[in-house]
């Protein structure tokens, strides 16, 4: 029995039937949904709470600040750094990665000239790097994966030298679901001097993570895929590192004396959050953390039970191809046909209001490297039922068998 898919109101919402199917959301590495209690959080800031942060001295936005701090608070807690001032809010995974990627400083590369990235990694954390490399004329290695999708560690660390100066790397991968072994890269970073950035997207609705433990210097992860409302993001960095950043944009907010031909900047966080920021969003972060922090036992529970039973049912469907290490995942099946393109087999499961991804997953270069144009990624979350899987594997068995 779930019970954690009650706080979710959508699945009364959707509830009307397309062309006879209920809706199956399998979706949720794309974006999760959200429970009541982030939803009520931003409305009741618009319905009863709506004024500016750190501007005014009026009651409504004193409170609104408070809340605001404190859920910079709330998210130090939940990734376990060690003070709120090592939280920066962005809009998402992928401002953040610009952020580092745009303010770093020839002085934080110490004279290193490679960036070492993994072969499974979202653009977001390609594409600045790339951009980074033309700045200071340096080059881009990239962790090799085997014929599933999964990195080869000893080829991958053999990789990182004293010529690294940035190591990038995700969590989880978001077009497979393996959880990657960043631990030993994080390691050897640190002995050669290297800074160490990972993408954590698709890591923190699935397990607790905790930066001080990995000893990261940056760790970041989009709001919505955690629960939250899109248009927020959370960037970790440990307070030296932040503080030896430039600033990324620069105007109101973050500065600490403007004259009309040169300004001085607040510290970290503050002087990276630029203009007014997304306050609602925030606070329903806030919420959203509070709902996997309350919860945290039973979602990886529910998850782990629905994902040992989607593997099991679509392993036995003949002429699927499953990428990936199903040994080490988030809930996440990414599978192609050997008989229909992926596309028709998406557009078969759109037809009966199943809800899936198909596609490169933003995640090309990887795509071009397992020799497919693409895959289909059932990701599940703790509102999943095995009914869903149900209907999926009926329907994916369905189409299979007209195509046979
Ligand atoms: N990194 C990973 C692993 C992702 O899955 C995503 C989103 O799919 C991103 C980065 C980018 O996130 P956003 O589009 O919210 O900035």
């Amino acid at each position: 029995m779930n019970t954690l898919r009650q706080h979710f109101p959508i699945f009364q919402h959707m509830d009307e039937n397309v062309h006879g199917y209920q809706w199956v959301y399998l979706d949720s590495s794309a974006t999760t949904q959200k429970p009541q209690n982030v939803i009520q959080a931003v409305n009741q800031f618009y319905l009863s709470g709506n004024a500016n942060v750190h501007r005014a001295s009026h009651d409504v936005a004193r409170k609104s600040t408070e809340a605001y701090e404190q859920a910079r608070k709330r998210v130090a807690a939940f990734l376990r750094a060690s003070s709120h001032e090592e939280i920066v809010w962005t809009k998402g995974a992928t401002e953040g990665m610009n952020l580092i990627a745009s303010s770093i400083t020839s002085d934080m590369l110490n004279g290193g000239k490679r960036i070492l990235i993994s072969a499974t990694e979202h653009h977001a954390n390609i594409v600045p790097w790339q951009r980074l490399a033309e700045r200071f004329g340096m080059s881009i290695d990239v962790i090799p994966v085997d014929e599933k999708g999964v990195w080869k560690l000893n080829d991958g660390l053999s990789l990182l030298g004293e010529n690294t100066a940035i190591v990038a790397l995700g969590h989880v991968s978001n077009a497979l679901g393996n959880i990657n072994p960043i631990s030993p890269f994080i390691d050897k970073a640190k002995e050669v001097g290297a800074l160490t950035i990972i993408d954590g997207c698709q890591a923190v609705a699935h397990f607790p993570v905790d930066v001080t433990a990995l000893d990261c210097d940056f760790y970041l992860f989009s709001g919505h895929k955690v629960f939250a409302p899109m248009g927020v993001g959370v960037l970790y960095g440990k307070a030296d590192v932040l503080n030896a950043l430039q600033p990324y944009q620069v105007g109101g907010e973050m500065i600490l004396d403007v004259e009309y031909t040169h300004s001085s900047y607040r510290d970290a966080p503050y002087k990276f959050e630029t203009g007014t920021p997304n306050v609602p969003a925030i606070l329903g972060l806030a919420e959203a953390i509070q709902f996997v922090q309350t919860h945290f036992d039973e979602i990886q529970r529910v998850e782990s039970e629905l994902y040992e039973y989607l593997l099991e049912s679509i392993s036995a469907i003949k002429g699927l191809e499953l990428w990936g290490d199903n040994t080490r995942s988030v809930g996440v099946v990414s599978f192609t046909s050997s008989t229909i393109n992926n596309q028709d087999l998406g557009i078969l499961l759109n037809e009966q209001n199943i809800a899936l991804r198909v596609g490169h997953h933003c995640a090309m270069p990887l795509m071009k490297t397992l020799g497919i144009s693409g895959t289909l990624r059932i990701s599940l979350s703790c509102y999943n039922t095995k009914d869903d899987i149900d209907r999926v594997i009926a329907a994916i068995s369905r189409a299979l068998s007209h195509e046979n």
